[in-house]
Order: structure tokens, then C-alpha cells, then sequence
């Protein structure tokens, strides 16, 4: 992947109300590709790489907000449409007195569905100097068919001219008429990418696939130059086209305070490696370390004292050993499991994880092995999809 020198994020961005139903509300925004777009931001190199953020909102004072505050994080906001007689979508955090959070959601007249209103817009109108176009499951989602179609063809222009396509498959079935509708869709959308950002769950959910492993082959099998796969705390894959796939252990984090925005944050962690050259493996591991910032504190952004540096994010892990293995093996504490994958393992110490992490551990083995088995449970991971 080349360094591109304009990147163009497409999608929704809402206003979130988060509080108690009828009592103090606090308000913010939020929406996948824009939290994206914010942690490249904040986590590019090259200044003179543009982040674009391509959306619609209204001609209001919330709207006006919204764009002041993108610029405020170095997004290029150029590409935005302002359309009249029209309001962003909103979306409502409520906690319970479980501490369980309900979401609640007006964007059947958002703005943002109606960015292809036009004969042509800002964005297709860019194409041309587009580098790399980026979207999400939910950027296709929101539009009618029409725009759908629209979206479809920038990717396809972008990479006519030389640019390419970023996909986070991102999936949130209440967007969608029926499952076959969005099967079609991802389907056109995966063979547009170049990159593809796969969150497994919402993968299975799609496919109506209940076997994680079947789930995992499926995607790895993409004809995709790159696939990553997201899987919570359980090692992320990556898959170059022509190589093996990679495991990337996720670093336990200690305690999480809300996965808001994880699989965004670790999109923006990953293109900002990857579009500065960095190995997909080492790009894997500076997102996982991302995502783990972010979900160690509240909400979808994070202030940005709490970023973690690049170099931070680029450490070597001492633990660490890249190292291809084909068999099952003990080698003084440190374990090595076959799969016939290359893999980045910990060098797992007892002094590191303590007995008591034996799940930890057990996460690391293999892939395929281990899926379900990991410290947080599928159905607590499978609260946090709400990034809208
Ligand atoms: P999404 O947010 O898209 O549903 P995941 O749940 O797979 O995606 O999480 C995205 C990334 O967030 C993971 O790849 C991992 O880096 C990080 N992450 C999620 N949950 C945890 C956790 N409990 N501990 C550490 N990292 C986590």
C-alpha cells in the first residue's frame, strides 16, 4: 500500500443524546466512519496527507457544530454536502439500572442518506484525486438503492483511477430490508476492496453462519489483496494475498470501560500504519493497541491527551516472537500451537500471566481452536454493536 496523499471517508454522522429518558442529557456525535476518520487523523504521519470526510448534513447550528468540530481534528471537510430542509439523524444512549445500555434510534430521514440526491456530488466529483476511498457496511446501508448504486461506482472509479477501496463490513441487520439484500450488497462491495476490515461476529450474522471456523475460512478465502479480521480479545488475522495469514495477539487490556468505537478506532489505527508503509502484521498489532486506548475510557472519542503516540503504538513487544510454526511444541514457558499459520505469539511467562490467565493463554493458541473461549464472553461483545 502506497502512501496516498488524499483519503476520503464516506458515511453517517448522528448526534447523540446520552443521559436519562427525559432527565439530563448530555450531547455529543458519533457514527463509525467518522470515529474512523478522527483516529487518522490524529494517528497520521504525513500531515500533508489529506482526511477527508464525506457525509450530508443540514443547514442548522447542530450540523454547523459538527463541522466546526471535525475541523478542529484536521478533517478536511470538502466534501460534505449542506442540504436544506434537512437534519442530521440522532440516536439516544439510555442506561439501565443494570448499567446495560439501550440505544435508540431517528435516521429514517437523515441527511446523509441523501448525499446522491444530486446529478453528481463533491465526492464523485474528487474521484480523481482520490487515493483511497473508505466505507462501511453502514455507509451502504443508510442509502436508498439508487445511492447505493452510486456509491458502488465511485468505488469502482477510484480504483479505475489508480486509487483504492477500504471496506469495514460493520453490519447492523436493522439497516436492511432482509439478509439477501445485504448479502448482495457486501458481496459487490468485498469485490470492489482492496482492504477489507472484518468484524467476524457481525460476518456470522450476515451469513446466518453459526460456525466461527467456517465463518473465518470463508472470509480468509476472500478474493480480497487484504483481509483483517477483527475478533474482540481474540487474535486478530491478517491476510496478505500471496502469504500466509497472520495472527496478531490482542494485548489484555485492564479494564474496559466501553468498547464504543473499537473496530473503528482499530480501522483508523491500522490505515494510519498502512498508509505510511508499515508491515500489516506491526499495523495489526499499533490497531489492536489503539483499539485498546479507546475502550478504556468513555464514549466513541477519546480526548486526544489519552491517544496513545505512534511510537508507542510501533513498540516491539518484547514478548513477542514472529515466527512460523507447523507443529505442536513446548519450549520452556512459552507455547507454540500448530495451525500451519504463521503466527506472533507472546512469549507467555508466568511471570507476565499469572495462572489465573490460563484463558488469556488459551486465546492465543490456535485460531481456529480457541473461538468463544476468550475472557469476555460473545453475548457482552456482542452488546457494544452499536456504533452507528
Ligand atoms: P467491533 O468493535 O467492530 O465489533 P471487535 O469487537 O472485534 O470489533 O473489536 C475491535 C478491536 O477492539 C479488536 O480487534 C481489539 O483490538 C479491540 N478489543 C475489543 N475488545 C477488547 C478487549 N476486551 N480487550 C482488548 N482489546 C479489545
Amino acid at each position: 500500500m502506497t502512501s496516498p496523499h488524499r483519503i476520503v471517508l464516506f458515511g453517517e454522522c448522528m448526534i447523540e443524546l446520552r443521559g436519562q429518558v427525559f432527565g439530563a442529557m448530555q450531547q455529543s456525535f458519533g457514527g463509525d466512519t467518522l470515529n474512523t476518520a478522527i483516529y487518522l487523523a490524529r494517528l497520521r504521519a504525513d500531515k500533508d496527507v489529506k482526511v477527508s470526510y464525506a457525509t450530508a448534513l443540514g443547514v442548522d447550528v447542530f450540523s454547523e457544530h459538527m463541522i466546526a468540530a471535525w475541523r478542529a481534528e484536521s478533517i478536511d471537510t470538502s466534501l460534505v454536502r449542506l442540504l436544506d430542509n434537512h437534519m442530521p439523524g440522532l440516536y439516544a444512549i439510555q442506561v439501565d439500572a443494570t448499567g446495560e445500555r439501550h440505544f435508540f434510534y431517528w435516521r429514517d430521514t437523515s441527511t446523509a442518506r441523501d448525499y446522491f440526491d444530486a446529478p453528481s456530488t463533491p465526492l464523485e466529483d474528487a474521484i480523481g484525486g482520490i487515493s483511497m476511498l473508505y466505507l462501511s457496511g453502514i455507509s451502504l446501508a443508510i442509502l436508498p438503492p439508487d445511492g447505493r448504486e452510486r456509491l458502488l461506482s465511485a468505488m469502482a472509479r477510484v480504483r479505475a483511477n489508480g486509487g483504492q477501496v477500504a471496506f469495514d463490513n460493520n453490519f447492523r441487520p436493522r439497516l436492511w430490508p432482509n439478509l439477501d439484500q445485504a448479502r448482495a450488497l457486501y458481496d459487490r462491495a468485498y469485490a470492489l476492496s482492496d482492504l477489507a476490515l472484518i468484524t467476524l461476529d457481525d460476518e456470522m450474522t450476515l451469513r446466518g453462519e453459526t460456525s466461527a471456523e467456517g465463518a473465518l475460512s470463508k472470509v480468509l478465502a476472500l478474493a480480497i489483496p487484504e483481509v483483517v479480521v477483527k475478533r474482540g480479545v481474540q487474535p486478530t488475522l491478517v491476510r496478505v494475498a500471496g502469504r500466509e495469514p497472520i495472527t496478531v495477539p490482542v494485548e489484555p487490556v485492564s479494564q474496559v470501560v466501553d468498547t464504543t468505537a473499537a473496530g473503528d478506532s482499530f480501522a483508523g489505527g491500522y490505515l494510519a500504519m498502512r498508509l505510511t508503509g508499515v508491515e500489516p502484521a506491526v499495523a495489526a498489532r499499533a490497531a489492536n493497541r489503539t483499539a485498546a486506548a479507546v475502550i478504556q475510557h468513555p464514549g466513541a472519542i477519546i480526548p486526544t491527551e489519552a491517544m496513545p503516540t505512534r511510537n508507542a503504538l510501533l513498540a516491539p513487544t518484547p514478548q513477542c516472537l514472529f515466527k512460523p510454526v507447523h507443529r505442536r511444541r513446548t519450549l520452556g514457558k512459552c507455547r507454540f500451537v500448530g495451525t500451519g499459520i504463521p503466527t506472533l505469539y507472546p512469549w507467555i511467562t508466568s511471570a507476565r500471566f499469572p495462572a489465573s490467565s490460563r484463558s488469556y493463554q488459551r486465546s492465543m493458541t490456535s485460531p481456529w481452536a480457541t473461538y468463544g473461549r476468550s475472557p469476555i464472553s460473545k453475548r457482552s461483545r456482542k452488546r457494544s454493536k452499536h456504533t452507528a
